[in-house]
């Protein structure tokens, strides 16, 4: 949708095609960063963006073995939007949207599952969408997400994961703090998002084990959730069909265009939830894309040359990010997730930056702006009145 925007905003003639009727559906993350709106504000849209309903998070706590320890600080960095806006990611989705819809070269169609890419001697020439319907087009961006169709065509390096997730919803009390909770305790973890009315909640549990938990039943596996929360109100929940299963992946393609083709995103990079980053990366990868390709795009050029150009600008950025993910996996939730290593304090790590306020803002900084941040270079061509 980002990639979209600013395309159309470039003067180019863009279609954006999403599967799905809507974008009201649990997606994987609500987490908005000081990095996009930093590139909101770019695009004269921040305060737009921010009359919409979100809450403001500036710090991140983790709740570890019975007690909160503060982690990272958000609240020093010099940006127009120091701290991260929590929006569900569909909400977002009709903000990006709203305002792609300005420019006249925007066009967004529902409903429309590309099913393969058509191939014009060597080159992709444009998309099949399920009904049969051919669309043509000078560059093809897949921003399709993890399961991409360009994943056919492109070879992928997984890095592993070694957890899924259960997503699932418990209604949130008025009188209730909100913001983002982390949870973790004898080897659970829950992550709760405030919502508003309720609080989405994410289970991690070791890959590949959601049928033997399923087969353990609700209570069971609620006994599981209340060991890493034991003061959350787990009543609501009474069917293991609740919860709904994400698996996590860490992959990147090894090259992430050909001939016609380009892509951003999860499509060419899965970022694991760990950090709440993969949006955010997902959103430089469209700017830098639109940086180094609009222009020409909209000028009439052969855009094929430049493709290179773009994966060159974000694999840093990617590898840094992912790197940190995979080590965070690694030593600290594929550890907390073995049976059997109960926790009984936090590691030293999680004690160092509890007690000195200034080494919170590493991780703040880290999570709020990343690393090798886009600004838009991309023209602006005129809107629609
Ligand atoms: C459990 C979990 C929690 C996460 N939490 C966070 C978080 O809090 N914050 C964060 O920043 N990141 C989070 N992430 C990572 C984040 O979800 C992704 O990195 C991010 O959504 C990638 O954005 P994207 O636009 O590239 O892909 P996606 O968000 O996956 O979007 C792809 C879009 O393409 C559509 N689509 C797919 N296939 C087709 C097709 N064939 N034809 C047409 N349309 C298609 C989909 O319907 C979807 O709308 C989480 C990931 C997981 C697994």
């Amino acid at each position: 949708m980002m990639a979209g925007l600013l395309f159309a905003r470039a003067g180019c003639n863009v279609r954006v095609l999403e599967k799905h009727a809507d974008f009201f559906r649990d997606f994987r993350g609500d987490t908005v960063h000081p990095s996009t709106m930093e590139i909101l504000s770019q695009l004269g849209m921040l305060q737009r963006f921010l009359q919409r309903p979100h809450s403001e998070l500036d710090s991140a706590e983790l709740r570890i073995a019975g007690r909160q320890w503060a982690i990272g600080d958000l609240s020093h960095l010099g940006t127009p939007a120091p701290f991260i806006a929590m929006m569900p990611q569909w909400d977002f989705l009709d903000f990006l949207r709203d305002e792609a819809k300005r420019f006249p070269g925007f066009h967004l169609q529902l409903e429309a599952p590309v099913t393969s890419f058509i191939d014009g001697q060597g080159r992709v020439t444009g998309v099949r969408l399920g009904n049969g319907e051919e669309l043509h087009s000078r560059l093809t961006i897949a921003a399709d997400g993890r399961t991409s169709i360009v994943r056919t065509i492109l070879p992928v390096e997984a890095l592993g994961a070694p957890m899924d997730v259960f997503w699932f919803r418990i209604p949130k009390s008025p009188k209730e703090a909100g913001g983002l909770r982390g949870n973790v305790a004898r080897s659970r973890l829950l992550v709760m998002i405030d919502r508003g009315a309720y609080w989405q909640c994410a289970f991690l549990i070791p890959k590949g084990a959601a049928e033997t938990y399923r087969a353990m039943g609700i209570q069971a596996i609620k006994g599981e959730i209340a060991q890493a929360a034991p003061d959350v109100d787990l009543e609501a929940l009474d069917r293991v069909g609740d919860l709904k299963l994400l698996s996590v992946a860490l992959d990147r393609l090894i090259r992430w265009y050909s001939k016609g083709l380009l892509a951003i995103g999860d499509a060419a990079h899965a970022m694991s939830p760990v950090g709440g980053i993969g949006i955010n990366l997902a959103i430089q990868d469209a700017v830098a894309a639109a940086n180094i390709l609009a222009g020409p795009l909209a000028s009439g050029e052969n855009v094929d040359p430049l493709l290179h150009k773009v994966e060159a600008r974000r694999l840093f950025p990617t590898r840094v990010i992912q790197g940190a993910q995979k080590a965070a996996q690694d030593n600290v939730i594929g550890r907390l997730l073995r049976p059997g290593e109960a926790i009984t304090k936090a590691p030293l790590i999680v004690r160092l930056l509890n007690r000195f306020p200034i080494l919170r803002r590493i991780p703040g900084r880290l999570i709020g702006l990343g690393v090798r941040r886009e600004r838009v270079r991309s023209p602006a061509a005129p809107i629609r009145t």
